[in-house]
């Protein structure tokens, strides 16, 4: 495996009496951008939160089989999980930006992370700006309160603040539900670019993303993983009528 792949063993996962994912089996490689497709309540979320376990944090929470990110085993107890959610960044549906400047809500993981050099940070805070696709729009403005920005700019600045500590593995769970078609389709443009370097999952209960974004798809029902294939081949000839009355629109 790449040493940034990913893979799901026979993972599950429970809130309380809540199966929300059924020993699931996925193999990413390493620079994948890979697409998690499903209606809502499938189980798109858990199965993001898992990977960087944030789900961690719920006390009614229970997993059993392995994930693995670059080969290691990531619910071993010997994981460190701050340095674990570094390396593995999360995009969420609705943009989370500080009540702070563009500037600052890039230089944050930085700060926090114990970089102190001025000259380290506004390199890295450029560098990631301009990898999110939103350097033009505000290295004029980077003093400027980043509430102030789109819907779109943000996701892009919450992307350059992960992009910033240099993940290997970037998730972003629905992260155009909330754009316009025109911001949307510059996020999934960026998307494809960044699998140069980084191994990325999408998130989507959206089948026309998943088609446009053309990676390799995997289908989630009901928290299990139904299908996975590449998207031209799910969309023009799927493998389970689930998945046909999923994308034909008869589903969710
Ligand atoms: P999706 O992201 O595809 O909409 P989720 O992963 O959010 O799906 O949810 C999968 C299932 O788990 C759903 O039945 C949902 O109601 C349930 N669920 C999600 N989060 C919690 C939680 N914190 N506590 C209890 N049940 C939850
Ligand atoms: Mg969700």
């Amino acid at each position: 495996m790449n040493h940034n792949g990913i893979r799901f063993e026979n993972f599950s996962y429970a809130y309380g009496e809540v199966q929300a994912l059924r020993s699931i089996n996925i193999e990413i490689a390493g620079n994948e951008l890979f697409t998690v497709m499903g209606p809502t309540g499938s189980g798109k979320t858990t199965m993001l939160r898992c990977l960087n376990r944030l789900n961690d944090l719920v006390g009614s929470g229970r997993c059993s089989g392995s994930v693995f990110v670059g080969g290691r085993s990531i619910y071993d107890p010997s994981v460190d999980v701050t340095s674990l959610r570094r390396r593995v960044g999360m995009v969420f549906a609705m943009p989370t930006v500080l009540p702070a400047s563009i500037y600052e809500n890039v230089a944050y993981g930085l700060r926090r992370a114990g970089e102190r050099a001025a000259v380290v940070i506004s390199t890295v805070v450029e560098k990631s700006l301009i990898a999110a696709a939103l350097w033009d729009e505000v290295k004029d403005r980077l003093g400027e309160r980043a509430d102030r920005l789109s819907g779109g700019q943000q996701q892009r600045l919450a992307l350059a603040r992960i992009l910033a500590l240099e993940p290997d593995v970037i998730l972003l769970d629905e992260p155009t539900s909330g754009l316009d078609p025109i911001s949307t389709l510059r996020i999934e443009d960026l998307l494809r670019d960044l699998a140069e370097k980084y191994t990325i999952v999408l998130a989507t209960h959206n089948p026309h993303q998943a088609a446009r974004v053309g990676s390799r798809v995997g289908f989630l029902f009901q928290g299990e993983i139904v299908e996975i294939a590449p998207a031209a081949q799910i969309f023009t000839s799927p493998g389970d009528q689930r998945t046909e009355a999923f994308v034909s629109g008869r589903l969710g």
